[in-house]
């Protein structure tokens, strides 16, 4: 319609175009296998991305086939980040903890052309070689000196670059068109295709940015410490380069002591991880105290962070930790647990339990939770519900899988398959994935508030809860803990006694096993599966 507003496409290019206009001296520092740091600018990043994307025309990649990834977070991943889509095709971040099969399988299903790899990953890639047959080129970088690929057709990738002509024009202009691809981590079954655009790439991006979510400026050093294969590192490569933000890449140095020391060394003012990731870092705060008083919010997602941890980073190390929940499949932000003006006059505890919460919707995704009857359920706190979504950047349906009643609401909205109430004022609370409720007696109970309060007890280093089967309840919730070391006088009795005043007493663990270490998925969260099939097997008794 005539004086309406510019059809301005929202594509990834404007994001890296930005952040070369106006922020091309602002740094991105990588920590490398060998332990130094590597580091540059948007500026170099943005003429070997035009290289780059130079390069990948002449391997034959057309528009809309799928490129694969399989690095550590470092400055090149972060140049496929904006090469791979700013040329039209599709990055597809391939995780690098999954099991050979599993991989094999996404690799094969996304129809990969060309993989790019970290030299000290090959040899998980050489293993299945022979089951990739589809991938035509291998692209190499970070690989050791002499370091011999058995892999076919591959290619150095700085030669790669270095033979390119910087000279590229951006050809997408259809915000629609695929950008990325993520595959779920598979905690519940095989591992389902998520496919980004343009545009909800960029919307997600300013998104982020909002200052109602994550807010990043131009005086923020961000450390994803969260892989770029999950969720796209929760789309932090490309807020920082929207925002001006400086990126600290680990590589693979994920370790507490590591990145205690990164965090202190490069001033981060923003570290983003999962809860096991923060779990250890504090274990190695309370050894070796640092001064990480530019922390300005350590953000946490992915699964949930105890209460306890929270107002230990806050209370013991004076950390202010940001809450965040959201789903592959919401690219990855959902909600942020941001204290808002109502919350100044609580008290300390009262605020931290608002901390503690996946906190409410940011602006451009709406939530709701509904019943077993699909009716939407009040915001009152109490009643639990399924969570659904919809939004600017909320999945449509997954890659090549026909849509189905289970993942999508005839009128549209996306199934989450967790399982919360929701405050008066907007916070969500998350109390299980569907299936990691215990229901007994015709009864929900939460593991995930279980787990919370074990997790809360001095002693506890780790909690997980699973349901397991009874004949009389047809559920009952069973208790794995992992102590903290030192703790070994601490009883079964001990922890159910502590538990006694916080909740119902059905709700409480008829027992407790202790363990050395919770199995953990390829992105860190507490695998459950493994816990229910070694109960079966007899192996928790
Ligand atoms: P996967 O589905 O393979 O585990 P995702 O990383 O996409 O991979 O997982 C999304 C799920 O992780 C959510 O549906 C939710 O169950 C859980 N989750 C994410 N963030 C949080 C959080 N802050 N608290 C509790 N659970 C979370």
């Amino acid at each position: 319609m005539h004086g309406l507003m510019m059809d301005y496409p929202l594509t990834v290019d404007r994001i890296l175009e930005h952040a070369y206009r106006m922020y091309p001296t602002r740094r991105i520092s990588t920590k490398m296998p060998d332990g130094h740091m590597h580091r540059y600018t948007y500026a170099n990043l943005y003429s070997r991305v035009k290289r780059l994307a130079n390069a990948l025309g002449q391997l034959g990649v057309a528009q809309g086939d799928r490129v694969g990834t399989f690095a550590w977070n470092n400055y090149q991943h972060m140049e496929l980040y904006f090469a791979i889509p700013c040329s039209g095709a599709v990055c597809h971040t391939l995780n690098i903890r999954l099991f050979p099969e599993q991989l094999a399988y996404i690799i094969n299903h996304a129809e990969d052309k060309v993989i790019f790899a970290d030299g000290t990953l090959v040899p998980m890639l050489e293993r299945i070689a022979d089951e990739i047959p589809a991938v035509e080129t291998f692209v190499i970088f970070n690989a050791q000196p002499g370091q011999e690929i058995k892999l076919p057709n591959v290619v150095a990738y700085e030669d790669l670059i270095a033979a390119a002509d910087e000279d590229y024009t951006w050809p997408v202009k259809d915000e629609l068109t695929a950008m990325g691809l993520c595959y779920t981590s598979g905690t519940t079954g095989n591992p389902k295709g998520v496919l980004y655009s343009h545009r909800s790439l960029f919307l997600h991006t300013m998104g982020e940015n909002q200052a109602t979510a994550l807010g990043l400026t131009p005086s923020d050093i961000v450390l994803p410490v969260v892989p770029q294969f999950h969720a796209m590192a929760w789309g932090l490569p490309y807020a920082a380069a929207m925002a001006g933000a400086e990126l600290v890449m680990p590589g693979p140095h994920l370790n507490g002591p590591a990145l205690a020391e990164l965090i202190e060394s490069e001033k981060v003012t923003i570290p983003a991880g999962v809860p096991t990731i923060w779990t250890a870092l504090y274990q190695e705060l309370r050894t070796n105290p640092r001064n990480l008083s530019h922390v300005r919010s350590l953000v946490v997602g992915g699964s949930a962070m105890p209460r306890g941890l929270i107002a230990a980073y806050e209370r013991e190390l004076g950390i202010s930790v940001l809450h965040a929940w959201g789903m592959t499949e919401l690219s990855p932000l959902g909600t942020v647990a941001l204290l808002q003006t109502q919350h100044s006059t609580l008290s300390e505890d009262d605020r931290l339990d608002i901390k503690a919460t996946q906190g409410y919707p940011i602006a451009g995704v709406e939530l709701r939770i509904v019943n077993d009857m699909g009716e939407e359920l009040p915001w009152d706190g109490t009643t639990m519900g399924e969570v659904q979504v919809r939004g600017a950047w909320v999945t449509n349906g997954y890659y090549k899988v026909e849509r189905t009643p289970d993942q999508f609401t005839a009128d549209g909205w996306f199934r989450t398959g967790d399982v919360a109430t929701v405050s008066s004022d907007g916070y969500l609370q998350l109390t299980d994935r569907t299936k990691d409720l215990v229901k007994s007696g015709g009864e929900w109970i939460s593991s995930v508030a279980l787990e919370n309060a074990l997790m809360a007890h001095p002693d506890v280093h780790e909690a997980a809860v699973i349901a397991v089967p009874d004949e009389r309840w047809s559920e009952r919730p069973l208790a794995c803990v992992v102590l903290v070391p030192d703790a070994d006088t601490i009883t079964e009795a001990d922890l159910l006694e502590y538990l006694a005043p916080e909740f119902e007493r059905f709700w409480l663990p008829d027992h407790i096993v202790f363990l050395s270490e919770i199995p953990k998925t390829s992105v860190g969260k507490f695998d459950k599966k493994v816990l229910r099939a070694r109960h079966a097997a007899g192996e928790l008794a």
